[in-house]
């Protein structure tokens, strides 16, 4: 059930939640709490569990937005010597860039398309061509565009060349499988906010333990440090600092919903189904989506703008949101595009409902003709 008065947020974290997701945080816990402390505890062995991984690998939560968790892996898994491999198509993986650039770690900018996925023969070949290289990190659905890429394949051709893969599942987790015990990886970094229909506020990373006890005194920051984060939480089983409790409530009972509604197979299910009937209804209204269907994930859709002068983006925007439905912009910098996301709370009786709203703001804005 949802409250009626929030605008359904079409946007891919934060997202819109559940009523009973909201109603866990009308509580206040303490810290030191061994209640709140065991919610700390099988929170993070239900999602290592969602992740397959069992003894092999460790799943460390910190506070702060994703960023926050991603540039936290990468500050304390790649050594200060080490070398990072970004196969960049989008935001996303432009921003891993810049936090290894902010960090001082050296890095090698792979250039794909922007509306293509990752090709793993171009990773292989840049690992064959610099053996100083030692991570790779990727991007698993580039939110930027909504790009699928193949995960399975760019983790075979890493370890392959005995490299380690750190992986940004932000966007994905939860509703596209991944499986530890078949696909090799150093990390894999996601959040609260996202497909686990949680707040926003925490992420966690789910790391190779052998690979966390080797990272021991490679991080920059204090606060960001996620070995000392993880030796902490083993050794108190307390947070290192503030936790941000209601949101670690919250996305306990997110998951218990999750596991409810039938785990990653029908999360993902679900969303599969509110992105094609979102792409439908948009087609109808004579509207394209940027990416072909192979590469298109079932997280977030990006749309051509109408090329139609009546056209402009904050009208669109508040006419949309007048009628109770919160949309992105695009974030392509050659080509005019905006973003609907197909995760959260939502059915696809609501992706009915948006592209109805979307079709009654076109028309009142003259880019449509009126019925
Ligand atoms: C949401 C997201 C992030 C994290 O962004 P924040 O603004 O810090 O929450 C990182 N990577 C991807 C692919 C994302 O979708």
């Amino acid at each position: 059930m949802r409250p009626i008065l929030d605008p359904l947020l079409l946007t891919p974290g934060p997202l819109t939640t559940t009523l009973r997701t909201k109603q866990a945080m009308l509580h206040d816990w303490g810290s030191w709490d061994s209640a709140f402390n065991r919610i700390t505890g099988e929170l993070c062995s239900q999602l290592l569990g969602i992740a397959g991984g069992g003894d092999s690998h460790v799943c460390v939560p910190l506070q702060g937005s994703g960023t926050f968790a991603v540039e936290a892996a990468l500050g304390t898994l790649v050594p200060r010597d080490g070398k990072v491999l970004v196969p960049n198509q989008g935001a996303y993986c432009a921003r891993i860039l810049r936090i290894l650039g902010v960090l001082g770690r050296a890095a090698v900018d792979l250039p794909t398309p922007e509306d293509q996925a990752i090709d793993p023969a171009a990773i292989d070949a840049a690992l064959a061509a610099d053996a100083a290289i030692t991570h790779v990190a990727v991007v698993h659905c580039e939110t930027g565009t909504g790009v699928l890429n193949p995960l399975a394949e760019i983790a075979r051709v890493t370890a392959a060349r005995g490299r380690a893969l750190i992986i940004d599942a932000m966007s994905s987790f939860g509703a596209l499988p991944v499986d530890a015990r078949t696909l090799p990886f150093d990390a894999l970094i996601a959040a609260s906010g996202k497909c686990l229909e949680g707040v926003p506020g925490m992420g966690f990373a789910i790391v190779r333990r052998q690979a966390m006890q080797a990272s021991a005194g490679n991080c920059h920051s204090l606060a960001l440090d996620l070995h000392d984060q993880w030796a902490y939480l083993e050794r108190t089983t307390q947070w290192r600092f503030t936790p941000p409790t209601h949101v670690v409530v919250a996305l306990a009972e997110a998951l218990a919903q999750y596991f409810e509604e039938g785990g990653c197979g029908a999360r993902g299910e679900r969303y599969a189904a509110n992105c094609s009937r979102l792409v439908q209804g948009m087609r109808g209204l004579g509207l394209r989506p940027l990416l072909a269907p192979q590469v298109q994930a079932p997280i977030i859709v990006t749309f051509h703008a109408p090329a139609h002068p009546a056209w402009n983006f904050q009208a669109f925007y508040e006419g949309v949101r007048e009628r109770g439905f919160i949309l992105y912009p695009g974030k392509l910098t050659r080509i005019e595009t905006f973003r609907i996301g197909c995760i959260g709370a939502l059915t696809p009786h609501d992706m009915d409902q948006v592209v109805a709203a979307i079709g009654a703001t076109l028309r009142d804005m003259g880019v449509l003709p009126r019925a």
